[in-house]
């Protein structure tokens, strides 16, 4: 699960990391009447969605006149937000953070997650703060440097010291105090709120001197949201795409991906194969859809209905091995789905195992039409050639 900036910024707040001070607003009126309780030039507008690479996209605006920082909220409430993250559609905007400039001196990368060759919380710091650390990674991979923390010990002072002392050129004493004190607070929030990624690009000084998490980011491991009731209240469903709500609410594993070739498959592994398969016969998958093994008749439904609710998908493959998942019940789970939502692109069905015959008798004998492939390869190129 996923926060705002504002929210990261409040839990940063109360463990002591200092963010700049700020209000959520949802209209350009609110944002103008903020900027009145904000100290000022300059003033910092920023749209709050799930979705980084806001800067460029235009969704963060650093206005030098209080009257603009209303417009500032209006130009960016009035349209999808458009960045790297998004897709081409953009996402709605419904809350915009106004906060005051900061002057920055130095811009650096503060992250932690868990990593997993070492399975250890890892800190990742670098110097080159404030744009993409993915392209940091691929150009200047010097530029990162990184502590793994022992549960045992927590986080040291002294693997502060390692990040700190490399740096380029190392800071004066006032702020190495406060980039320490950062280190070892990200570490306590990492760890109090079951995170799998707290994220400050940029961490900045000020010209006098003070260090401040600039920008927040923080995902909750969905897996610890049993013992995170504070933070589940803190989710926001209108940040997330309808159809991947509606799988939630089934229960079952669904990802949207960028392709047109709808895809029902039943285990995760199963699923992966799927994806690379129908990749390989030249098409792109639209979604990732693991209905799980167990499956029944519903699921398999709640299933297909979900892919034939994506509008951009030109054909289905259902390739299911039938285990504990029986080939009958999710032909009649294919059948239901059909019935409520009208079938009107090309299906290929492939599945094998636990009761394939009946399977494949109930889908015959129905109206449904589909094209049946032996094997998973041919599966692939069929649904490959309907688009
Ligand atoms: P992101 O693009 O979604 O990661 O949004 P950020 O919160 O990181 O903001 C983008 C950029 O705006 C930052 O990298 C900063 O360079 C700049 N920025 C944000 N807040 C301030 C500020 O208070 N003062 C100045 N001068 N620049 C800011
Ligand atoms: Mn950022």
């Amino acid at each position: 699960m996923k926060l705002h900036e504002f929210q990261a910024k409040e839990i940063f707040r109360k463990a002591g990391i200092p963010t700049p001070n700020g209000q959520v607003v949802t209209t350009a009126d609110q944002a103008g009447q903020a900027a009145k309780d904000i100290s000022g030039p300059p003033w910092v507008v920023k749209a709050q969605v799930h979705a980084g690479g806001r800067g460029k996209g235009g969704g963060v605006k650093v206005v030098k006149e209080a009257s603009e920082v209303a417009t500032a909220a209006q130009t960016i409430l009035s349209k999808p937000l458009v960045t790297k993250q998004t897709g081409t559609e953009g996402v709605t905007v419904n809350q915009i953070l106004i906060e005051e400039g900061v002057d920055i001196d130095r811009e650096f990368y503060l992250g932690m997650v868990v990593d997993r060759a070492t399975r250890m919380p890892t800190m990742i710091f670098s110097q080159a703060g404030g744009m993409e650390i993915e392209e940091v990674a691929a150009n200047t991979p010097d530029l990162i440097l990184k502590e793994h923390v022992s549960p045992i010990t927590g986080w040291l002072p002294s693997q502060a010291g390692n990040l700190i002392y490399n740096l380029d050129p190392v800071p004066p004493p006032e702020v190495r105090k406060g980039l320490m004190a950062v280190m070892a607070n990200v570490y306590k929030v990492f760890l109090a709120n079951d995170c799998s990624l707290v994220e400050i690009n940029p961490l900045v000084t000020t010209t006098d001197g003070k260090v401040l998490a600039v920008d927040a980011k923080m995902t909750i491991d969905d897996n610890a949201m049993f013992r995170q009731k504070a933070l589940a209240e803190l989710d926001d469903p209108r940040e997330k795409d309808p159809l991947e709500l509606q799988a939630e609410k089934y229960d079952l594993n669904y990802i949207r991906l960028d392709g047109n070739i709808g895809a029902m498959v039943n285990g995760a592994g199963l699923a992966m194969a799927t994806m690379d398969v129908i990749q390989s016969a030249g098409a792109e998958p639209a979604n990732f859809l693991d209905v799980g093994g167990g499956a029944d008749e519903e699921m398999i439904s709640n299933g297909f209905e979900i892919i034939l609710g994506d509008s951009r998908v030109e054909a289905v493959l259902i390739n299911i091995f039938g285990g504990i998942l029986r080939c009958d019940v999710l032909a009649r789970g294919v059948l239901a789905a059909a019935e409520k939502t009208k079938l009107n692109v090309p299906l290929i069905v492939r599945m094998e195992g636990t009761n394939v015959e009946e399977g494949r008798e109930i889908l015959q004998t129905s109206n449904l039409e589909f094209l049946v492939a032996k094997d998973l390869a041919e599966a692939a190129q069929l649904v490959a050639k309907q688009v």
